[in-house]
């Protein structure tokens, strides 16, 4: 096991610098980075994803390259324009319902976002991302106002913090919901269905467990998946890439264009997005790279003890089972 040490070029979920540690197996390295945070049962599910990596057992691709989104933090609409224009994506993902700020800020943002994107052709989408910052009431109203501003609205992601709030929202507007946040456990996707709380399903393949146990959920919920990443190197953006390759309908671009978010990469042909999508591909881990983002020997330490801690409790799981 490897554990290297990026550095953020902004600060994105609280964190300056990405840690992760990378496996290799039969078939390459896996990427093994649940947020520091997170408890070994919490930690455990993301071990399998980058197992399942190293181990080459991801499924037969159906495409060959995974459409992808910009995303647009909460600047100004001057700024807004300069980073749809520079993506080249044609469809942007734009934070909302960030604190300290009014509607009015986010129709402005959304009108250069949709200013930008018809100067690079016919077409582009829009959709918001509120990470459940809003409540139903002020989530009704906003969406409205927001849809009109946006020239129509792909979808609005997250727009209240829990999924029963999500399912009322979902009945009072006609935009449709995407569930982010609450899913983030393998039986979360269910009960999102159970409820008829979204139109579409944000998936992360090292939370819940790898690109198969996502494929398989995708398959018993029914709804349309948007693969989205947990802040991965190149290594495990792959992951995701596979998972995005492999379902059998792909309508909605995916979150996988975050590789830039990092100030350095574990490979020499990093997974970026050429002309706004992917290519389904498996870079190869660059040693020397590997070496120079080595992190320090206590955080080697950590993660060392971090993973005896996941494996210990596998093996509790192994003998409760009947
Ligand atoms: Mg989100």
């Amino acid at each position: 096991m490897r554990i290297v040490s990026i550095p953020m070029r902004t600060r994105f979920r609280g964190i300056t610098v990405r840690e992760a540690a990378l496996l290799p197996g039969a078939a390459g390295w896996g990427e093994w980075s649940p947020f520091l945070e997170y408890p070994p049962e919490v930690a455990e599910p993301w071990l399998r994803c980058a197992e399942e990596a190293a181990a080459g057992l991801w499924p037969a691709p159906v495409r060959d390259r995974v459409p992808v989104n910009v995303t647009v933090p909460a600047v100004g609409p001057e700024r807004a324009h300069e980073i749809v224009l520079a993506g080249g994506c044609r469809t942007a993902k734009v934070k909302v319902a960030e604190p300290g700020q009014g509607l009015a800020d986010e129709e402005a943002r959304l009108e250069a976002v949709r200013d930008a994107l018809d100067a690079l052709g016919p077409g582009g989408r829009i959709r918001v991302d509120a990470n459940g910052g809003w409540s139903v009431a002020e989530a009704v109203a906003a969406i409205g106002r927001l849809d009109r501003a946006a020239g129509g609205l792909e979808y609005v992601e997250q727009p209240v913090a829990s999924v029963e709030d999500l399912a009322l929202v979902r009945r009072r507007t006609s935009v449709p919901i995407a569930a982010d946040e609450s899913i983030r456990r393998a039986e979360d996707p269910y009960r999102v269905r159970e409820l008829d709380a979204a139109d579409i399903a944000v998936l992360k393949v090292q939370p819940l467990g790898g690109v198969r146990a996502c494929l398989e959920i995708a398959e018993r919920i029914g709804l349309p998946v948007v693969v989205s990443s947990a802040l991965e190197t190149s290594v495990g953006i792959a992951a995701g890439v596979a998972l995005a390759a492999a379902l059998p309908e792909l309508p909605h671009a995916c979150g996988l264009a975050t590789v830039q978010l990092l100030t350095g990469d574990v490979v020499d042909a990093s997974l970026l997005p050429v002309d706004g999508a992917l290519p389904v591909v498996r870079p190869r881990i660059a040693q020397a790279r590997l070496d120079a983002l080595a992190a320090a020997p206590e955080r080697v330490a950590h993660w060392e003890s971090r993973l005896a801690e996941v494996r210990a409790v596998r093996a509790v799981r192994k003998d409760q089972r009947p």
